[in-house]
């Protein structure tokens, strides 16, 4: 099995799988001993998401008519001759002819969500009585959103392929990390008493993330 070995100030093993393969985050004591134990005794969970990552279709690249989820509905790609910018018409986005349509993509959709995830920030933060952090948008595949010690919150562009409520739950856990800076069961107190529905937010998250378009 091949993996990508992330030596860090961690303090257990994690494994992840994504489009990139097996990649394995230890803390700097961990010998390569234990590690090897432990994907060996993880190994069928290793093997069935390598499989499922593996599994999906290649991306077929971007052509006028494709479509993209957003906001967990589909949105169809036109290339316009006539327009000078990107433009949005309901469920079709309109893109001049003269932008690749992969960076035309990328161009209407940051600027969106940054808007959303702003807004949708706001409302949360105001609802669980916290003030509004600073947002930064990542690109991130599998790492939603993450929030660090000094309080900024990070949310991937590529959330606003899914649904409103599981955007809503990844913004929820990572306001909740503002108030318990860790997984513990009080943390998930917290997320339960803003998102009750979080443990299946939580799956469909990681059900739905192989199937995202790759760009
Ligand atoms: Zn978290």
């Amino acid at each position: 099995m091949d993996y990508v070995l992330c030596r860090s100030r961690r303090r257990t093993i994690g494994l992840s799988v994504d489009h990139r393969g097996l990649r394995v985050g230890a803390p700097q004591r961990a010998t390569l001993k234990d590690i090897e134990a432990l994907l060996h005794k993880h190994g069928k969970w290793v093997l069935d998401k390598l499989a499922r990552w593996q599994d999906k279709p290649a991306t077929a690249p971007l052509q006028d008519g494709s479509t993209f989820p957003w906001l967990g509905a589909p949105v169809t790609l036109r290339q316009d001759a006539l327009s000078k910018r990107v433009c949005w018409q309901e469920q079709t986005l309109k893109v001049p002819a003269t932008l690749s349509l992969e960076t035309a993509l990328l161009r209407a959709i940051k600027p969106k969500a940054r808007t959303y995830l702003q807004a949708r920030l706001e409302i949360w933060a105001a609802r669980m009585g916290l003030p509004l952090p600073p947002l930064f948008l990542s690109s991130a595949r599998t790492r939603w959103g993450s929030c660090n010690s000094k309080g900024e919150i990070r949310l991937s562009w590529r959330l606003m392929h899914f649904e409103p409520a599981l955007i809503d739950y990844v913004v929820v856990h990572e306001l909740a990390h503002l108030k318990e800076m860790n997984h513990s069961p009080r943390f998930w107190s917290v997320v339960e008493a803003h998102f009750p529905d979080w443990r299946q937010a939580r799956t469909a998250l990681r059900r739905l993330a192989p199937e995202l378009p790759v760009y």
